[in-house]
C-alpha cells in the first residue's frame, strides 16, 4: 500500500555518488574540492552558531553583497539558493509551461526534475564526439537548458555560440550551468545585463570548498530574480541556513585560497590527462574538475570495480553512450598520481 500521489508513484530519482569514510577511500567520485575550506571559513561557521536560535536572514546579505561584487551585478540580479540543485528546481517547477530541452548526455538531474514536476523535456543527442550544438535547438520551443563546461564530458562551448543561440532566441529563457566554470571556460554572468532571457547557475560546491554546505546561486535579469524568488517565497524564504550563510560569506574573503586551490586541480587535471593518454587511455579535454576517460582494452565497470578494490572511488554510469568511460574527480597531486599507480597496475593484470 503506498500513500503517495499516483502522479509521483513512477519517479526515478537522482542517484548520488557514495559518500564513504575518506580514511578508507580515495574520493574521486562526487566532484567535490579534496581541499578542507580556509581556516577562517570555519571559523565564521563556529561563530554563527552561536546564533542558531535566529531565524536566517532572508536576504542573505553577507553572501549577496561580496558575491554580487565578485560577480559584477547588483544583488536583485542574484538568486540563493540550497545547493545549485535547489535554483535549478526552481527552473524546472515554474520556468517550462513551453516545454524543455536539454543533451542526452549531461547532469543526471535535470531528467529527473524534468519527472519531478512533470515537464515536457526534449532530449536532444550530443554529436559523436560529445560536443552540444546548439542550432540542435533552434526547431524547439521552450527554455533551454545545458551546463558549460559540461558534465560529465568537461567540453565547453564557446561564449559566441551561446550569445548567438540567446539573440536568435529572444522568447525562450536559457539556462547555463555553470557549475564548473571556474576550472576552465569563460563564464556568461557578465551578460545577464544584455540577455533578460539568460539564467546563469553557479555552485560553491565545486571550486569553493563547501559542497557540504549546500550554497548556490542564479544571476538573472532583475525580473526573472523576482519571479524566481516569488516562488522561493512561496516553499522555503529561509532556504539557506545561517550556517552557510557565514561559511559562504567566508569563503569570499578567502579568494586567495580558492584561486590557488583552481590553479592546483587544474594542474593536476592537466598531469593527469597526460599520464592517462600514456596508460592508452581516451579522453575528452575536460575543463572541468573531473577527467572523462575510457581504455580501449577494459571495459568501464570493470575498470571502476577494479579501482574500488584498491580503494580509490570513481563514477562510473551505466548508460548506452557513456558505459565504457569512467569520470574521475580531479583530487590532489597526490591522489592523481596514487591513481595513475592504480591505473598502471590494473591494466598490467589485464595485459598478462
Ligand atoms: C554538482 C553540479 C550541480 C549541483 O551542485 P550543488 O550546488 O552542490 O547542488 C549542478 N550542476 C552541475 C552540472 C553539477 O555538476
Amino acid at each position: 500500500m503506498t500513500f503517495l500521489n499516483q502522479k509521483y508513484q513512477n519517479l526515478t530519482p537522482y542517484t548520488p555518488g557514495e559518500q564513504v569514510n575518506e580514511q578508507e577511500y580515495i574520493k574521486l567520485n562526487t566532484n567535490e574540492s579534496p581541499y578542507p575550506p580556509a581556516p577562517a571559513v570555519q571559523k565564521a561557521v563556529v561563530e554563527a552558531s552561536h546564533s542558531l536560535n535566529r531565524y536566517s536572514d532572508i536576504a542573505v546579505e553577507v553572501v549577496a553583497k561580496p558575491l554580487a561584487q565578485y560577480l559584477g551585478v547588483k544583488k536583485e540580479q542574484l538568486f540563493l539558493g540550497n545547493g545549485s540543485d535547489e535554483v535549478l528546481s526552481y527552473v524546472f517547477q515554474g520556468f517550462t509551461e513551453k516545454g524543455i530541452a536539454f543533451p542526452d548526455v549531461t547532469y543526471g538531474f535535470y531528467q529527473v526534475y524534468s519527472g519531478l514536476y512533470q515537464v515536457d523535456a526534449t532530449v536532444v543527442p550530443l554529436k559523436s564526439d560529445f560536443s552540444l550544438e546548439l542550432k540542435d535547438y533552434d526547431e524547439l520551443s521552450g527554455t533551454v537548458i545545458f551546463a558549460n563546461p559540461n558534465a560529465p564530458t568537461g567540453i565547453q562551448l564557446a561564449q559566441g555560440e551561446i550569445c548567438e543561440f540567446i539573440e536568435r532566441h529572444p522568447n525562450r529563457l536559457v539556462v547555463v550551468d555553470e557549475a564548473y566554470i571556474d576550472f576552465g571556460g569563460e563564464s556568461m554572468v557578465s551578460l545577464v545585463d544584455r540577455y533578460p532571457n539568460l539564467l546563469v547557475v553557479g555552485t560553491f560546491s565545486k571550486s569553493r570548498q563547501l559542497a557540504g554546505a549546500r550554497l548556490g546561486f542564479g544571476v538573472g535579469n532583475e525580473e526573472l530574480i523576482a519571479d524566481m524568488n516569488r516562488l522561493r517565497f512561496s516553499l522555503n524564504p529561509y532556504n539557506v541556513n545561517s550556517l552557510t550563510q557565514a561559511a559562504g560569506g567566508a569563503v569570499l574573503q578567502e579568494q586567495e585560497y580558492v584561486d590557488q586551490k583552481i590553479q592546483e586541480t587544474i594542474q593536476a587535471r592537466e598531469w593527469s590527462k597526460l599520464e592517462l593518454t600514456k596508460l592508452g587511455f581516451e579522453q575528452t579535454d575536460s575543463q572541468g574538475n573531473f577527467l572523462f576517460a575510457k581504455h580501449p582494452n577494459i571495459a568501464g565497470e570493470t575498470l571502476f570495480t577494479a579501482l574500488r578494490e584498491k580503494k580509490i572511488l570513481v563514477r562510473w554510469f551505466n548508460q548506452p553512450r557513456t558505459k565504457d568511460f569512467l569520470r574521475i574527480t580531479v583530487g590532489t597531486q597526490e591522489q592523481m598520481e596514487q591513481l595513475v599507480t592504480a591505473l598502471t597496475t590494473i591494466l598490467e593484470e589485464v595485459d598478462a
